[in-house]
């Protein structure tokens, strides 16, 4: 909307077309895509603007004005949404080489012309709402990023006189600074608040909201699938119709429906005790309506009694409860579970069975999800192949695998994980306590969807998940084959999360489960296990002050999967798509032997902090991608050499791990061959020299 296309994909004002649109997400042959990350504590990802003191800004798409009309057209009067200039601002970032002492804001004034000039043709178009997404409020803010918005929106002043704008915010608490300033905006007329993540804006809006404006009261969660207590939200909104008057106040979702799944009604292998305690968007809406009804007198008595008694029900159900879990729960209260020996000294034990050359080689995990491995499963899945057939399928997969790692001399191995769907769905559909949906899709990126499972009730892990593939790849080679798990902050945080407990108490139970299976597999005779902590930043709570405490069960409960393996046993964990570094200090307390994390579009700084830049030096082996898998593109040897050398400049080369960034999955052989040989080579040329 802005026109911010960097100079890059040859942008020369005008309409953008989709060919330039997808440069910039994709990359293109000549050009790399622009850096992708999550939106807020969201497994949702946005391109992150470049910005710099020269970009020429220009109106260059009029979506949010040809979508209004186009609802129009059928007869749906909707509210146009915009991301809040100061919001667009504070999350776009310096383009590379720009001075130090340029901040994006800077460029406000800038970019207010053109949204004067959307509001106009919005109101123009006959729209008589318009809402400015303005998320980050929600953040620690200094005072003067809080002026931004009082300056921001008293310049759209006259463009927004005779229409009603609204400012959402959403996903945490709006401190108490930023909670004055956005109410003091003269210009806007409501204000949206999360009520389900703010518990404590609550108690802003009561002590304080100004006489005359909207308050849309998001009561309804929209980052999760539960039903809501509606009886109870019903006397919340009672209480703030005290406060700001009947006709002003709105009945909302916390959030946008984006995050959530779609419809219950497609979940035809949900039991019904299960799907009457739950509410995906569809179901959300009617819940919002059923609340303004009910506070403009038309209680639906029906729908109240039908949501008491779900509620009721899952209060009591016996199928949430697993004691013995409970009871493994509460024995780990007071105790750190830590690994006896440092990992120095660990790691030494661990190069007796493995000798392991140094720049020691391998890959993430999983390798291309063929077409073939697809259409296998499914046929699997619709009982069109038998259970054998599946499983000798999977195997020669497996084997395949192993013979190209061979070929390509790679020293540690993976079988490849031709047998899970998802990293986080294979381990849902055998642990206890989870409910698996089939068509409950939401967007992670582009087309890119997860189906997450449902965590209804304790967690437990009825038998071994993943022993029996590990063995059989381990008996097709001599070199070590890497156990492959997903731990249990990333189980917890690519799951929906049951609401009736304290989220480190369920991270504790997945912790246990992940713990048995961890020691399955060691006594089968796996000796490097990789334990899978992508979403562990995910969940880093969007206020600092909140931080720590996650931090510190988070990081626990990984150490509890693995605490009481022998010194021999060499754990690895890998992250991926992260900015990291606010949370190194926890990457070391984790207190794996191995780290592998992407790297391929973070900086120098966060492997200078690993190597002892930081406060700490970690002792520990790292593994920073040496390349990115995101993209088709192949590396050459001669790239990867220059990589390695330079994080051997920054790192202890002896505790350097030479791997890609993350898994192949998403690659064909045709990428991931070459790459790999690349790779390889790559390490064998720097082993020479050291
Ligand atoms: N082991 C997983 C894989 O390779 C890790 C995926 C991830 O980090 N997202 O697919
Ligand atoms: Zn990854």
């Amino acid at each position: 909307m802005l026109g911010a296309v960097p100079d890059r994909y040859g942008y020369s004002g005008g309409e953008i077309g989709h060919d330039i649109y997808f440069s910039m997400a994709r990359g293109n042959a000549t050009q790399p895509a622009m850096e992708m990350t999550k939106w807020f504590d969201t497994n949702y990802h946005f391109i992150v603007p470049e910005l710099s003191p020269s970009m020429k800004f220009s109106y260059g798409s009029r979506k949010a004005v040809s979508e209004y009309k186009e609802a129009k057209a059928i007869g749906i009067d909707t509210v146009p949404v915009l991301i809040g200039p100061v919001s667009y601002l504070l999350l776009s970032k310096p383009a590379k080489g720009v001075e130090k002492s340029f901040t994006t804001l800077s460029l406000l004034g800038q970019i207010l012309p053109i949204y004067k000039e959307v509001i106009a043709e919005l109101k123009e178009a006959g729209a008589s709402w318009i809402q400015f997404d303005e998320p980050t409020l929600v953040l620690d803010l200094s005072s003067h990023q809080l002026e931004a918005f009082s300056y921001a929106y008293s310049e759209l002043e006259s463009s927004l006189s005779s229409l009603n704008a609204v400012i959402q915010t959403y996903f945490a608490d709006v401190p108490a600074e930023a909670y004055k300033t956005v109410t003091a905006l003269s210009s806007i007329s409501g204000f949206g608040f999360d009520l389900v993540r703010g518990s404590q804006t609550l108690e802003l809006i009561k002590s304080y909201f100004p006489a005359g404006k909207y308050l849309f009261a998001g009561v309804v969660d929209g980052r999760n699938i539960w039903a809501n207590d509606i009886a109870s939200s019903l006397c919340t909104l009672q209480a703030l119709e005290a406060i700001v008057g009947r006709d002003k106040l709105v009945v909302s979702t916390s959030c946008s429906l984006l995050h959530t799944a779609v419809d219950l009604a497609n979940e035809s292998q949900l039991d019904d005790e299960i799907k009457s305690w739950l509410a995906f968007a569809a179901q959300k809406i009617v819940e919002v309506n059923t609340l303004a009804r009910a506070l403009a007198g038309q209680k639906d008595e029906q729908y109240f009694a039908a949501n008491a008694a779900a509620l009721a029900s899952r209060r009591a159900s016996p199928r949430v409860i697993d004691e013995e879990v409970r009871k493994a729960v509460a024995g780990l209260k007071g105790s750190d579970h830590r690994r006896a020996m440092s990992v120095g000294a660990r790691l030494e034990e661990q190069q007796k069975k493995l000798s392991l050359p140094v720049l020691p080689t391998t890959t993430i995990g999983s390798f291309p999800q063929t077409v073939e491995l697809r259409r296998i499963r499914r046929e699997y899945k619709a009982n069109k192949i038998s259970e054998e057939e599946y499983e000798r399928a999977l195997k020669e997969e497996m084997q395949k695998v192993v013979s190209l790692q061979e070929e390509l001399d790679i020293d540690v191995l993976v079988h490849g994980e031709p047998e899970r769907n998802d990293m986080v769905e294979y381990f849902g559909e055998q642990l206890s306590g989870f409910a698996l949906l089939v068509n409950g899709w939401v967007q992670s990126y582009g087309s890119r969807c997860v189906k997450p499972p449902i965590i209804f009730g304790d967690v437990g892990r009825p038998r071994p998940m993943t022993v029996s593939w590990s063995t059989a790849a381990q008996g097709m080679t001599a070199r070590p084959m890497k156990g492959m798990l997903t731990g249990p902050v990333t189980l917890l945080n690519w799951s929906f999360v049951r609401d009736d407990q304290p989220r480190s108490e369920t991270c504790y139970q997945i912790a246990l489960a992940i713990k048995k299976e961890v020691e399955d597999l060691e006594a089968a005779g796996i000796q490097v296990i990789q334990i899978d902590e992508a979403a562990l930043r995910e969940g880093l709570p969007l206020r600092k002050s909140d931080q720590p405490s996650y931090l510190a069960w988070a990081v626990h409960a990984f150490r509890i999967t693995n605490c009481a393996v022998k010194d021999s046993t060499q754990i690895h964990t890998h992250m991926c798509y992260s900015n990291f570094n606010e949370i190194i200090p926890s990457i070391m307390e984790m207190d794996a032997d191995v780290v592998t994390i992407e790297n391929s579009r973070s900086d120098e700084k966060l492997l200078a902090a690993f190597g002892g830049g930081g406060a700490v030096k970690y002792g520990g082996g790292i593994g920073p991608g040496v390349y990115d898998v995101h993209s088709p593109r192949v590396p050459e040897a001669a790239e990867i050499v220059g990589r390695i050398g330079k994080m051997a400049g920054l790192l202890d080369w002896r505790l350097l791990w030479v791997n890609p960034d993350c898994g192949l999955k998403t690659r064909r052989y045709s990428e991931v061959r070459p790459a790999l040989a690349n790779m390889v080579a790559a390490a064998k040329l720097l082993r020479v020299d050291l």
